[in-house]
């Protein structure tokens, strides 16, 4: 994270596999970290990410630093397994969006579109809508959510969604 929210110098936070814990006072960026994820896979609402407009998560400035114009998030994929269907060991997705609202996304370093990120997810948990995020409340929204809306969240995880939405696809043409 570079100039995203509360992180203005570049920071790194390392995801090993098991648990990684993040402890930290009121207010000292700990949420900050899961907003980058969910903004780096797409999210488009600000609301989401706990702010009114998409510029706001650039970093905003402190008593003692100057507002950033940029803000980027990278999110590191390890790909040894070949679990996306890239060949490459190490898959880097990228984020970025300046205060003059040029946005880019990034695979690897070259820009893309948000579909092309949203596709090579599609079946793996990750994702803005997938499960690999559980957020507040998420528990309690699967449990009472109706059995179509409760089915996406199976068939991500049986691996078929990619197959249903190019399926779709093929029929809108
Ligand atoms: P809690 O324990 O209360 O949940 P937290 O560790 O999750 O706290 P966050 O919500 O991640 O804290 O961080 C909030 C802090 O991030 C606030 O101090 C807020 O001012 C700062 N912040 C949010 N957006 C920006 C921004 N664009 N620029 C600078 N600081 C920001
Ligand atoms: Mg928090």
């Amino acid at each position: 994270m570079k100039g995203f929210k509360s992180f203005a110098d570049k920071v790194t936070v390392d995801f090993e596999p098991s648990i990684t814990g993040i402890i930290g006072p009121n207010g000292s960026g700990k949420s900050n970290i899961s907003d980058a994820i969910k903004w780096v896979l797409g999210e488009q609402s600000a609301k989401a990410l706990r702010g009114s407009k998409m510029k706001d998560v650039i970093f905003a400035g402190s008593d003692d630093r100057r507002p950033k114009q940029v803000a980027e998030v990278t999110l590191t994929l390890d790909n040894k397994d070949r679990e996306l269907d890239i060949d490459y060991d190490q898959v880097k997705i990228g984020r970025k969006v300046t205060k003059d609202g040029k946005s880019d996304y990034l695979l690897n370093g070259q820009r893309c579109r948000l579909k092309d990120i949203q596709e090579l997810l599609l079946d793996t948990g990750i994702g803005k809508e997938a499960y690999s995020i559980i957020g507040q409340g998420k528990v309690e929204a699967v449990l009472n959510e109706g059995s179509a809306d409760r089915r996406r969240l199976f068939e991500e995880a049986a691996g078929i969604t990619k197959h249903k939405q190019r399926k779709e696809e093929s029929e809108e043409k």
